[in-house]
């Protein structure tokens, strides 16, 4: 049983598990909101918190230098944070407020957060310990991808989601021969409707990438000297490659959640000030299933934005302020020259309406629900993007003659 007590005697020393968006944003937070008590931020990686959507796109491409995704350790220290890294928290012992380190020591908390993200989905059996067999998470695991990548003719890809596709994209612009497996039927299925998923398979075989929808792995072949060197496919097909990556989604890390008793499904569950049940623990980001009284369920989502907002209201509850986060979700995906920007949620929709071109590729698709707008995908379209949200958020019935017609600004066409 967790004791649900509130005890003053402990110090003020928030802390928090991770070191990714979320653990970023809500040290912004708490210092903007006057918090004066003590930060400590433990991180399992060795870097500070750094951005992740660079690696699967311009840090692959390009070779930029590490500095450029991270703030330096002065922004830290200006902030007065303790920053604790390649130190992984073991244990959660809620009912004396404190986190246990691997080396068996231990953190008191009077709030904490835990922002400890996933890790990558394997295979349905382990993932072989394979030399030439990725995934894509930290920057370690893109370091290594991107220094492959230069050696490699033939890539295999597994999962046809965001990260799978933006690997791909990378792919051929290094002039590799890349083929995404995508399990379901179209790619993107998870995240977004029929027409945007043909759209993106479309600009990909365009681009010369070859994309299998309804075709899995079955076996990992290696060359005998434990190196990957082919894939057969659930179709029986064979095919030849240097480098496999699996891209087929996260599990999110809510094993100190779990084992500390707090109500975990899929994540772990929280309000939507970002609380678990024991009223000082907090989680966001990716490992978070926060309840959204907006869609009247629990979503767990993963995206920068939906771990920095996640984090500002975790972080504004420990202050005890009563501002609210604006929940509308979004993200973002760039692939060769096409910037998409995904708003709200398509889920629900019975009607979606466009806007521009398919063709031109500019163009927005336009979720309605009942009339409502819920949702956008917006491609190299940003003026739609940056209207979208504020339609979205304040539940907004357009007109759907005007919504059609691309040279009516998006947000006259309420
Ligand atoms: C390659 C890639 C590309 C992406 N591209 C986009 C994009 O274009 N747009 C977008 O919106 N989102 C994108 N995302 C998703 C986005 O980066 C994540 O949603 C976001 O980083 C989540 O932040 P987080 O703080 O929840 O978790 P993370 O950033 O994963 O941070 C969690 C941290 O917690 C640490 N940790 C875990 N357990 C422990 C423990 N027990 N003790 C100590 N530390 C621990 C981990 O090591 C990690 O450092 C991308 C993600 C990846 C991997």
């Amino acid at each position: 049983m967790i004791d649900m007590r509130h005890r003053e005697d402990t110090p003020s020393r928030i802390v928090i598990v991770g070191g990714g968006e979320a653990a970023v944003e809500a040290i912004d937070t708490l210092r903007r909101n006057a918090y004066e008590g003590a930060i400590t931020l433990i991180s399992a990686e060795p870097t500070l918190p750094y951005e992740r959507p660079p690696l699967s796109k311009a840090f692959l491409l390009d070779d930029p230098p590490v500095e450029r995704l991270l703030r330096p350790a002065a922004h830290y220290d200006v902030q007065g944070v303790e920053v604790r890294l390649s130190c992984r928290v073991t244990l959660l012992k809620p009912e004396c407020r404190r986190v246990v380190l691997e080396d068996g020591s231990s953190v008191l908390y009077s709030h904490l957060l835990l922002a400890t993200g996933g890790r990558p989905r394997q295979l349905g059996a382990a993932r072989p310990r394979m030399e030439g067999v990725h995934v894509l998470r930290t920057l370690a695991d893109a370091q290594v991808l991107r220094a492959r990548l230069r050696r490699a003719a033939r890539v295999v890809i597994v999962g046809g989601g965001y990260i799978g596709l933006e690997v791909a994209a990378v792919c051929r612009q290094l002039g590799i021969e890349v083929v995404v497996l995508q399990g379901a039927d179209r790619v993107l299925r998870r995240v977004t409707s029929p027409i945007v998923s043909s759209f993106y398979h479309a600009e990909h075989e365009r681009k010369g990438a070859r994309i299998r929808c309804n075709t899995t792995i079955d076996e990992i072949i290696d060359d005998g000297a434990g190196r990957v060197c082919a894939v057969r496919c659930s179709d029986g097909a064979r095919l030849d490659v240097d480098l496999v990556l699996i891209a087929i989604g996260l599990e999110p890390a809510d094993e100190l959640a779990r084992q500390a008793g707090l109500a975990c499904l899929g994540g772990i569950l929280v309000d939507e000030q970002g609380r678990t049940r024991d009223p000082v623990v907090f989680a966001a980001g990716d490992c978070a299933n926060q309840f959204r009284a907006r869609y009247g369920c629990s979503l767990r989502l993963e995206s920068v934005d939906n771990a920095r907002s996640q984090a500002r209201s975790a972080a504004l509850s420990m202050v005890g302020s009563q501002k609210q986060e604006d929940c509308v979700p979004s993200f973002w995906s760039d692939q060769y020259d096409l910037n998409l920007v995904s708003v709200g949620l398509c889920h629900s929709y019975d009607r979606y309406l466009i806007r521009g071109s398919l063709d031109a590729r500019r163009f927005s698709i336009c979720y309605l629900s009942r009339g409502e707008f819920v949702g956008i995908d917006s491609v190299n379209a940003p003026r739609d993007q940056l209207a979208a949200r504020k339609l979205i958020a304040s539940r907004a019935r357009p007109d759907p003659g005007k919504l059609q017609d691309a040279s009516i600004p998006l947000k006259d066409c309420v």
